[in-house]
């Protein structure tokens, strides 16, 4: 065959549900030498990649490394260690992660209880209460921030309601690690996992992943193997933690893509959390501000929003992908259509990690305006004026 051109990706401003924009920085960092992943300079790159991980899930868990693979690998290696067959697994479903999570523990052999939510919100504490009615429960899984959904679930009273049945709580941080608290130890969590082309902004192909020593206790007394051997927990300790300080070989970690991380996690404690967790937060509140004088319609509560993902809904009359591939080929921005029950009702715009920031929002709004406008839908005020006020601008 004729030798294709090189593979030249556009510039895009990436305002999805993921992934998200990756600075410079992180991008120079993924180009840096390829090295063997026993060599010396890697174990100290794994080393510091473990620590800032535990600063940005909030936890002291020795076992706090990224998976080589994307987000639904951390999900399946939480899932497949912590679960026993014929295990008791109680799952909160109020978006498509949420019922990912049933499929992925039903094929590890639990018997799957599903704690259902209207679409829009999180998962309620007496639904949950309800559902595990004192009976002997293995698993229990929240989904923190549902990305079909933009809803953020709250943590509080969790691991109380865990302690009554003897459960560990396995928790889906995937969109807001490095975006909103996660604060794992705080909130008593005992197995999370992420992914890192979100709110971490580096790109896609690496799981965080944090396992407490509760959690662990759990894996070791396994009376069956774990499912599967390239996610098993026992085997990848031996790597990422080492025994007598000795890294035993389990796979080729993506070496590369681990010092990627390592530069993401480093902007990330060199913003410090307190400041990203306040940047997304004024960003999102500027964003909706924005939509909501446009006069459309954002059907998420304030109260549990998700500042990093917004959902909004598609106005009458207008044709999703004739928006969406206007903003995308018009003016290089990318943002999501809506996920299963949301497919082609609504759009997701996603203000992530280094998509953050006042130039994507004006700029987003501006193009979405003209947009709307050619689809037949004249906004009603101005969207620009309404995010530069609470910018602080106006
Ligand atoms: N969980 C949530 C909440 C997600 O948003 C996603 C991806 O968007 C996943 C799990 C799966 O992650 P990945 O697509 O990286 O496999």
């Amino acid at each position: 065959m004729p030798v294709p051109a090189p593979a030249m990706p556009p510039a895009r401003v990436l305002m999805g549900p993921g992934p998200s924009d990756v600075s410079d920085a992180v991008r120079q960092a993924l180009a840096r030498p390829t090295i063997g992943h026993l060599d010396p300079a890697f174990i100290s790159v794994m080393d510091e990649v473990r620590d800032m991980l535990q600063v940005a899930f909030g936890t002291r868990n020795a076992l706090t490394f990224p998976v080589s693979a994307t987000g639904s690998a951390g999900m399946e290696c939480g899932l497949v260690n912590l679960i026993e067959p014929g295990d008791r697994v109680v799952i909160g479903v109020n978006g498509v992660f949420g019922g990912r999570m049933c499929e992925v523990a039903r094929r590890a052999g639990a018997e799957v209880v599903p704690v259902a939510a209207p679409w829009g919100e999180p998962v309620s504490l007496d639904a949950l209460r309800e559902t595990l009615a004192g009976q002997p429960t293995a698993l229990v899984c929240l989904v923190h921030a549902e990305t079909s959904t933009g809803v953020l679930q709250p943590l509080d009273g969790l691991r109380a309601l865990c302690d009554e049945v003897g459960a560990l709580l396995l928790l889906d941080t995937v969109t807001s690690l490095g975006g909103t608290p996660v604060d794992l130890d705080e909130h008593g969590v005992d197995a999370a996992y992420s992914g890192t082309q979100k709110c971490l902004s580096c790109p896609p192909g690496l799981s965080p992943v944090s396992f407490s020593e509760r959690a662990m206790a759990k894996v070791r007394g396994r009376t069956t193997p774990v499912q599967s051997w390239y996610l098993d927990l026992n085997l990848l300790g031996r790597y990422w933690l080492g025994e007598g300080g000795k890294r035993a070989y389990h796979h080729t970690a993506p070496v590369n893509l681990c010092v990627a991380l390592h530069e993401a996690l480093r902007e990330v404690l060199l913003e410090g959390l307190e400041c990203r967790f306040a940047r997304h937060q004024l960003h999102g509140e500027a964003l909706w501000a924005g939509l909501g004088a446009m006069g459309l319609e954002l059907p998420v509560d304030p109260a549990w929003r998700l500042p990093q993902l917004t959902v909004v809904k598609i106005p009458e009359g207008v044709t999703d992908a004739a928006v969406r591939g206007r903003l995308l080929h018009h003016y290089g921005i990318e943002i999501g259509g809506g996920l299963g029950d949301l497919a082609g009702k609504a759009w997701r715009i996603g203000l992530m990690g280094a998509a953050s920031t006042p130039r994507n929002i004006l700029t987003c709004l501006a193009a979405l305006g003209s947009a709307l406008q050619t689809a037949g839908f004249t906004p009603r005020g101005d969207g620009i004026a309404a995010a530069e006020a609470r910018l602080g601008r106006g």
